[in-house]
């Protein structure tokens, strides 16, 4: 696999608003990607290694890769690829199923999540996205400013979106509309559930309570951090094989934690596609969960890559 590129963002079309990054600027950018996300990494590592043995076993560690598994399957399979862009069709239990478990990463209710995602595409990277990073300019400041937004900024200073104009088939259907409403409850799950299997693998309450710190806060934390670096990481720095018209680009080394969302040019590109990591290597786990839920039975009519449509969407060499 090759590195993070360093080439500038191709130029936005006409109407896009801002110029090309270059030098100073593109340093600023790749500076903001490490102060937010690699160094806090390290600090998770260091919590980790300071708690081994004592607060943290393997017990939670294993807890903590499955919840983080699941529910980040439930937002990437189920919330993005299925509910946002309808890549594949479903019944009413497994399109229940999807939402709930997507409730479960505590991103936000599903009506919420579908309406954003869907307004992020409407918009993307210009005036309306709820977190692109380029709405504040290409001074190393604003660049700074613009990774704050999109990482975790527009959540505190977000205006809602308007779900009857992005959401109107969810808001159609009862179904979302009552998992819409249990967000609460699949949060008290999704905290809840480790404590207790933590409690009932150790029988003791020190197991329950390492399991909700492990395999429930900082799980959940976790996989907030690298949802949210779909947004500014892969709308910042990476690769642009395809012509999306935004700044979104593929970021290989977050592809396995991110199960495949980091391959975000080619999502971009071709939105309803149901696999992201289309060239040979990439790896999408997503893709290859909804493969498996389509030999099962449980999915159907999944838009795979079409090869003659890739090739009308790569980018110029
Ligand atoms: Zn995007
Ligand atoms: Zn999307």
């Amino acid at each position: 696999m090759s590195s993070i590129s360093d080439r500038p963002a191709p130029p936005l079309p006409p109407r896009g608003p801002k110029p090309l990054l270059a030098g100073r600027r593109r340093l600023s950018a790749h500076i903001s990607v490490y102060a937010f996300v690699i160094l806090p990494m390290f600090a998770l590592a260091g919590a980790v290694a300071a708690a081994w043995g004592w607060g943290l076993s393997v017990v939670d560690l294993v807890l903590a890769a499955a919840w983080y598994v699941v529910t980040c399957l439930g937002v990437t399979v189920g919330y993005h690829r299925y509910l946002t862009h309808g890549s594949f069709k479903a019944g009413r239990t497994m399109r229940i199923v999807l939402a709930v478990v997507g409730s479960m990463a505590v991103q936000g209710p599903v009506l919420h999540w579908v309406a954003d995602h869907r307004r992020h595409h409407a918009f993307s990277d210009r005036e309306g996205d709820p977190h692109s990073p380029w709405l504040f300019g290409t001074s190393p400041v604003a660049i700074v400013r613009g990774f704050w937004h999109a990482h975790m900024g527009w959540l505190f200073e977000r205006d809602l979106t308007n779900q009857e104009r992005f959401v109107p088939d969810l808001l159609a259907d009862r179904d979302m509309r009552v998992v819409n409403r249990l967000f609460g409850l699949c949060t008290l799950v999704t905290l809840a559930g480790p404590a207790l299997l933590g409690g009932l693998i150790t029988w003791s309450w020190w197991g329950a309570l390492t399991a909700f710190f492990w395999a429930g806060l900082v799980r959940m934390a976790f996989l907030h951090h690298v949802t949210w670096s779909i947004n500014s990481i892969c709308h910042m720095i990476g690769e642009r094989p395809f012509t999306a018209r935004d700044r979104s680009a593929n970021v290989w080394p977050l592809a396995i934690l991110s199960m495949g969302e980091s391959w975000h040019n080619l999502h971009h590109a071709d939105p309803t596609c149901a696999r992201h990591g289309v060239r040979p290597g990439q790896i999408d786990i997503s893709a290859r969960v909804i493969w498996m839920f389509e030999r099962f039975g449980w999915v159907y009519d999944v838009r795979w890559p079409d090869p003659a449509r890739l090739a009308r969407l790569s980018a110029p060499t």
